[in-house]
């Protein structure tokens, strides 16, 4: 870059330059591409380490959480990371984390520890509500406590209406399984959630085989993510993406080998 590049540079306003340098990020990310504001991965990328916490996993959470803090993982959502793929922007060090089972009628204790805890450690994370019930038995302060984690950061994923295995349903009843839980988060929060979290991680139809039903529904909805446990360790082409995790060890020490060396 000469002078005369560099002063027609200083020239242009901050919030235009900024501008420039993501689009020009796009391209230095070899592979990336955005179709009509759709990511498209011609290369496959890596799935950044996933962590899978339910209620139990609280007692190692206030040993984790600094082990995690102090070796530099950034802990993200799978919405923020879709996002920022999509700007041009890949993550050097993120960590996707993301707890399961939440209800709305009612909410373990432990499930806010969790957050709670996360909060203190200005972490976000990704929360899989289950809806399960009839729409008006739904708790308004629960909604509500969630919307208020939705506006500083973390991500409400559809975790299913009653926890029901999707493959083992008919088209029907998978369809109803994930849109329900899509328009009551959609309702109480004003947002459509991003991504779904598979009940049990299961996501192999009878047959053997991805259930494809499964991706297609999500498609149709503009889910950009369908979270399971094993498998899932790239994502290529466009969205939904099949994203696996890891649940934790028996020790906090173990839970961070899991995270440092299964998504190689
Ligand atoms: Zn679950």
């Amino acid at each position: 870059m000469d002078k005369e590049q560099i002063s027609q540079i200083s020239r242009i306003p901050r919030q235009n330059f900024l501008k420039l340098l993501g689009l020009a990020c796009i391209n230095l990310i070899p592979g990336i591409n955005t179709l009509n504001n759709e990511l498209f991965l011609e290369v496959p990328i890596k799935i950044p380490p996933s962590l899978m916490l339910h209620s139990k996993d609280l007692s190692q959470l206030p040993n984790l959480i600094p082990l995690i803090v102090n070796s530099g993982y950034e802990a993200t959502t799978y919405e923020q990371y879709y996002k920022k793929l999509l700007n041009g922007e890949k993550p050097t060090t993120p960590l996707l984390i993301s707890i399961d089972d939440i209800g709305i009628t009612y909410m373990n204790p432990a499930f806010k520890r969790i957050i709670e805890i996360m909060d203190k450690a200005r972490m976000v994370g990704t929360l899989g509500i289950v809806t399960r019930g009839e729409r008006n038995e739904a708790k308004t302060d629960i909604w509500k406590y969630l919307a208020e984690k939705q506006k500083n950061g973390w991500e409400l994923a559809i975790h299913t209406e009653d926890h029901t295995s999707l493959p083992f349903l008919t088209d029907r009843e998978l369809r109803f399984q994930i849109k329900e839980t899509y328009e009551e988060i959609a309702n109480a929060t004003g947002k459509s959630p991003n991504s779904l979290i598979l009940p049990y991680g299961n996501v192999n139809s009878k047959l053997g085989g991805t259930d494809r039903r499964i991706f297609d529904v999500c498609k149709e909805l503009g889910i950009w993510w369908v979270v399971g446990i094993p498998g899932g360790k790239q994502i290529s082409g466009s969205p939904p993406y099949f994203a696996g995790r890891v649940g934790p060890g028996r020790t906090e020490q173990i839970t961070m080998e899991y995270l440092a060396n299964s998504f190689d």
